[in-house]
């Protein structure tokens, strides 16, 4: 089968279902572009109208048609097309599999967007560090891009919006950074295609639930190279055990970043994870023929600020002459394992952390043990809080008083507030202030964004 075999032609009055609107929208992009090619649109979702409300609003004047609260059969009876939302399992939904039963042909919003899409594409994939990896390639082609306007670098894919409707304004000459994750790489093998410029941060084992085993899950991120052409480009994480080993399956050219010899950046997300990530867009920015553009990519990359809710720099506040501390909201990390990540970017006995929130009664005694060991002050919040702070102060390795249970944030916040600004020399080496609470955030926020936002706002609120 060639690719254009896998072409679906979209028609003015073509019957399309999309399956799954879902409460952030993601069905949302690709609705309104098949309503604007005069389809017409059927919007399904196992979830009731009451939680749609935001989506919906958004297709409001769009003329789709909505089938809530599940995903009735009777729907694909007229249907020419159906379109799936990468956060289906297809194995296990029943309606996929009588579409399939009945040869309704399937497709995805990423899949229809890269068939039309005209220009060269960078794809990112990974297991951890795709949105802020594709935000900061992202960052810095639109540095490199500033000396040859009206060029412009897109972002899309699994980050923000669906790019369909921008296909109009994308032209040949621009660049575009989709994130692609497991779920979006599952289906372009049905239209054989790879991005012209692929990049993997890591392979670690990650929604094995759907996936099943890790080999599965693996061979499912390795499709972003599986159709490419010896004139397309691979960028593997030469540091990461299981992308390296794929460099001679690359079929065109490939390139290994390391951070072993790679200059260092004064980059504003700290961590050796984000200078990893900076590296794999320079490779980008060189693969792609703008070496002499690097200063300018250097520059744009020195001034990312992350992404919300992940090790985000929000606040600087200078708390006496000569000594600023920042503040960072890494909301985002609701799992242990994501704080530890985000403990270690930190110098030891730099920061305070405030940690806690919903009880998914996983175990904490490691969280605990390295918050005692590298922080200089513990705040906890949340249902989780308490435990957090027993398990810390059991290991003798902070002084009782700077293991605090606040129970809020804002209460965290204004301890947190008291200790850098305090006299007491215990304190006068503390540089950053980090939200990385390592649980959800259920028992006292709608959401990680929520409080994520709460934080930003209290932290940029006091102090200068
Ligand atoms: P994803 O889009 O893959 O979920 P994000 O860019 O949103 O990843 O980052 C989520 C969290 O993963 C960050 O807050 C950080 O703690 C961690 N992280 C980011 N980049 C990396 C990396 N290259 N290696 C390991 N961990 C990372």
């Amino acid at each position: 089968m060639t690719k254009n075999d896998t072409f679906i032609t979209v028609f003015p009055q073509m019957r399309v279902v999309v399956m799954g609107l879902g409460r952030f929208g993601g069905g949302v992009g690709v609705s309104r572009w098949l309503s604007q090619q005069g389809c017409r649109v059927v919007v399904t979702d196992m979830e009731p109208a009451s939680n749609l409300a935001e989506s919906m609003a958004q297709l409001t004047g769009t003329g789709c048609e909505f089938a809530l609260g599940g995903h009735d059969a009777a729907l694909l009876q007229q249907a020419d097309l159906l379109v799936v939302n990468p956060a289906v399992d297809k194995n296990k939904s029943e309606f996929v599999q009588t579409a399939l039963r009945r040869s309704v042909p399937i497709t995805t919003e990423i899949n229809l967007f890269v068939q039309r899409c005209c220009a060269p594409i960078v794809g990112i994939t990974g297991s951890v560090g795709k949105s802020t990896t594709t935000a900061m390639i992202c960052q810095a082609l639109t540095a490199c891009l500033a000396a040859t306007p009206p060029r412009r670098c897109w972002m899309g894919g699994n980050i923000g919006h669906s790019l369909l409707t921008e296909l109009p304004n994308i032209s040949a000459k621009d660049i575009v950074v989709l994130e692609l994750s497991s779920f979006m790489l599952e289906d372009t093998p049905a239209i054989g295609w790879s991005p012209h410029v692929a990049v993997v941060t890591n392979v670690v084992p990650n929604h094995l639930d759907r996936h099943g085993t890790f080999a599965d899950y693996a061979a499912v991120k390795k499709n972003i190279l599986r159709f490419q052409t010896p004139a397309d480009i691979a960028i593997l994480n030469g540091d990461d055990a299981t992308a390296r080993t794929w460099l001679p399956h690359a079929p065109g050219r490939s390139r290994v970043y390391c951070l072993a010899g790679s200059e260092k950046l004064k980059l504003l997300v700290p961590g050796d994870h984000n200078q990893s990530n900076a590296q794999a867009a320079l490779a980008v920015v060189e693969v792609l023929g703008f070496s002499d553009q690097r200063p300018a990519a250097v520059a744009a990359l020195m001034r990312f600020s992350g992404l919300p809710h992940r090790l985000q720099l929000v606040h600087t506040q200078v708390v006496r002459s000569g000594h600023a501390v920042r503040w960072y909201n890494d909301s985002k990390a609701t799992t242990p394992a994501a704080t530890l990540t985000a403990l270690q970017a930190f110098p030891e006995k730099s920061f305070i952390c405030i940690v806690g929130g919903y009880d998914k009664h996983l175990d904490l005694a490691e969280l605990a043990a390295v918050l005692a060991r590298r922080s200089a002050g513990v705040l906890g919040i949340g249902a989780t809080g308490p435990k957090i702070i027993d398990l810390a102060a059991q290991t003798n390795l902070l002084p009782k008083n700077r293991l605090v249970y606040t129970q809020t944030l804002s209460a965290a916040v204004q301890q947190a507030r008291l200790w850098i600004t305090s006299p007491d020399p215990a304190f006068a080496d503390i540089k950053n202030v980090v939200l990385s609470p390592g649980c959800a955030s259920y028992d006292q926020f709608p959401n990680y964004e929520k409080r994520g936002e709460i934080f930003t706002a209290l932290a940029q609120q006091q102090g200068p």
